[in-house]
């Protein structure tokens, strides 16, 4: 389950894993020949302690580190982790108490547009992104009420006391709404750097 949460962000929902679950390289690589159901999934991941998680997905970061494994991901001799987010579990019906909104447009059965609210979950990914080996370190969900940057800010302060100010070298970003994190790039690299990981962003965040 460490694997399928850190290998399957771009799944938007227990049903289409379900549905993936049913291909033969998916049963290859899990180690189960069989389907497994949305129902399960969610059973399993109500049940999962996050800080377990991390722990052992720190363990298997460090090993490859140690092994030299980014290294053809080194951009210019850096070390660059990307920032992107990337959005979930979307539900015109269903919400919880971790449910972000936003106010959609659509037509009803008699072509009246009406507004509704979405309910639906959003997380900042990190990844280290190479030609051989993509990693995503961690992830931070966005709560309800903040913006991209809040998140993003949780997630880098969490990976600095997880990491380590070494672990990498650079923080890239794919979010828009991370632009106060500026700072000036390092020589002859690409101009979407936003940090140097060795620099404590200024604003703090709200941790708990
Ligand atoms: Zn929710």
């Amino acid at each position: 389950m460490n694997d399928l949460s850190l290998a399957c962000p771009h799944v938007p929902s227990f049903l289409q894993l379900q549905a993936e679950t049913k291909l033969p390289q998916w049963q290859r690589w899990v180690g189960y020949s069989g389907a497994i159901s949305d129902d399960t999934f969610g059973y399993v991941s109500e049940r999962l302690d996050p800080e377990q998680l991390r722990r052992a997905a720190r363990y298997i970061h460090r090993k490859l580190k140690r092994g030299k494994a980014f290294e053809a991901n080194k951009i210019k001799g850096l070390l660059c982790v990307s920032l992107d987010a990337n959005e979930q579990f979307c539900s015109d019906h269903r919400c919880c108490e971790q449910c972000l909104t936003r106010e959609v447009t659509c037509k009803d059965a008699s072509g009246q547009e009406v507004k509704k609210t979405q309910y639906y979950h959003k997380q900042i990914y990190a990844q280290l992104s190479g030609p051989e080996l993509s990693v995503i370190l961690d992830f931070e969900p966005m709560r309800p009420g903040e913006e991209e940057c809040a998140a993003a800010l949780r997630l880098l302060r969490r990976l600095r006391a997880t990491h380590g100010p070494r672990f990498f070298d650079v923080v890239r970003r794919a979010l828009t709404a991370v632009t106060h994190l500026d700072q000036p790039p390092p020589a002859n690299f690409p101009p979407n750097v936003v940090i140097r990981f060795d620099v404590q962003p200024e604003t703090e965040p709200v941790l708990q």
